[in-house]
């Protein structure tokens, strides 16, 4: 299996040429040539455990990786010391008020948001891929966060042999419970710095450092490459294909679904669009998927798109209170197109091209029925989003994050306007503890001065546990508290590899 880039031809990789890339030179992302069709291994496959079937799926992509070496990826990623249960994500049937509706909560990894799920394993696949392509280099993974990713991809590298990791969060745009996450990180080989400045500034200024060709030389000489965690990897989107089979195979066994051939439909709180992808992607290799409900905040750049075929980020930025999913532009969208316009590089390379200078582009009449066949996007504001957290505990006791009530709001409105009740898959991305503030407010408790008494508060009402490792926070000791200037961090990166980890 080797694999292409969405904007030029001839472009032809391996798996771990494209892992230790992350992006096609001229700007595309990869993809694989095919997507094997494995209806005839379902009867197999329906009896393996997550793991298992993890093994099984990445063997079809990693043709450059050994079975041993793919057995030890998953083995060391998904164990249950770190997901706290011999399976590492859960299906929760919330079916009481007559709707087939079952949450597939990914967020019982180290930092309790779907993310762990991809970054628990790609560090892994990341030093066995340096391995066969610059084997005595080792890389330093360079990440601007706006919350979740930081701390997960910390959690993820943590003392992983032959990786340095450094994290730069925006000095006031992460909540407090991450920015405590982060700064109380463990482990040999993290920094954890913040940008004195927004989200933006954290990003432009990592953007800046991998194209700096002075910097990359002087890292070079001390044995260092750079490498990116971010979520147009195609090692982060691999891993998250696994639980879409899963959960057919779980409600196959649970009796939900009765042979191969019956719908699933799922539901997925979007933001850069790899979560749903990974779902389209399973349904091209045999899992049939009815509908793919994609669920926005206010920031319904993707929802609109589904309704018009015009991709359009010149509009507000709103900052919500499911950060994760503020975003204007959703990368991974790009894989999509490519496949629904028949892998045509051309249309792609003036598409993102046209994005990058005009802020949109319009993807013609046929290519937007085929998406609105297979998608039904819908948006949810915040007020929305709060009313929705506090009814799925009033009716059904359940206790949901922002981004899981707007994927649940969503299908909502799916339901109204399609009467389709076709059994449900709704992703479920982070731990409600995780949003302590705004869990509390929408579920009608004073918001506490401080997060742990809120968090408290919150178990109270719901009944429920928040996650050890969150509550572990209190005690822990603060390790990072520097603040640098955008313009000090390249010299900020010299100074860790020299003073810190050489
Ligand atoms: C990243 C994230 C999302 C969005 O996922 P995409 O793959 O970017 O669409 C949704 N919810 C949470 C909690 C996240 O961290």
């Amino acid at each position: 299996m080797e694999y292409q880039s969405t904007r030029a031809p001839f472009v032809k990789l391996s798996a771990s040429q494209v892992i230790v890339k992350g992006i096609s030179d001229e700007g595309g992302l990869f993809v694989p040539e095919t997507f094997p069709d494995l209806s005839l291994s379902f009867p197999k496959m329906a009896e393996m455990s997550y793991r298992e079937l993890a093994k099984f799926l990445f063997s079809q992509f990693l043709s450059d990786f050994t079975p041993e070496e793919i057995s030890d990826c998953v083995e060391k990623a998904y164990t249950a010391e770190k997901f706290d249960d011999e399976e590492p994500v859960r299906l929760v049937p919330l079916t009481k008020t007559g709707e087939q509706k079952y949450l597939l909560e990914l967020w019982h990894g180290p930092t309790c948001a779907f993310k762990d799920m991809a970054l628990q394993i790609l560090p892994h696949f990341l030093t066995k891929a340096l391995k066969k392509n610059a084997p005595e280099k080792e890389a330093l993974i360079l990440v601007a966060t706006s919350g979740d990713t930081g701390k997960a991809a910390l959690e993820g590298f943590r003392n992983v042999d032959d990786t340095k990791i450094l994290v730069f969060y925006p000095q006031n745009g992460v909540s407090p419970m991450q920015q405590l996450q982060m700064q109380t990180q463990e482990g040999e080989n993290v920094m954890v710095c913040a940008v004195a400045g927004n989200f933006d500034d954290a990003q432009s200024g990592v953007k800046n450092i991998f194209t700096d060709q002075v910097l990359k030389a002087q890292l070079e000489k001390r044995g260092l490459l750079f490498s990116s965690a971010n979520s147009i990897n195609w090692g982060r989107l691999l891993p998250q294909i696994v639980y879409y089979f899963y959960s057919y195979f779980e409600l196959y066994r649970k009796g939900v679904l009765r042979t191969f051939g019956d719908k699933l439909n799922v539901v997925v709180p979007t933001g850069n669009f790899g979560n749903i992808l990974a779902a389209y992607y399973a349904c091209r290799m045999g899992i049939p998927i009815g509908r793919f409900i994609c669920a926005s905040n206010a920031n319904r750049v993707l929802s609109d798109f589904i309704h018009t075929g015009l991709y359009d980020r010149r509009r507000e930025f709103y900052t919500t209170t499911s950060p994760s999913m503020d975003i204007l532009i959703s990368s991974n969208l790009e894989r999509l197109l490519f496949a629904l316009s028949g892998e045509n590089h051309q249309a792609l390379a003036s598409w993102m091209a046209e994005l990058a200078s005009n802020g949109y582009y319009e993807v013609g009449k046929e290519i937007s029925e085929k998406v609105k066949m297979l998608f039904f996007g819908g948006s949810c504001d915040d007020a929305r989003t709060a009313s929705t957290i506090r009814q799925m505990l009033e009716k059904e006791g359940y206790l949901c994050d922002p981004h899981t009530a707007v994927a649940v709001e969503v299908y909502r409105q799916y339901l109204a306007e399609t009467g389709d009740h076709t059994p449900t898959v709704i992703a479920s991305t982070a731990s409600p503890y995780k949003f302590v503030s705004s869990v509390s407010q929408a579920v009608g408790l004073q918001v506490q001065e401080d997060e742990f008494q809120g968090l408290m508060e919150l178990e109270k009402i719901s009944g429920t546990k928040a996650p050890a490792q969150i509550k572990a926070l209190s005690e822990k000791e603060i390790r990072f508290t520097e603040i640098v200037k955008k313009q000090n961090m390249g010299d900020f990166v010299l100074h860790c590899a020299d003073s810190l980890w050489g």
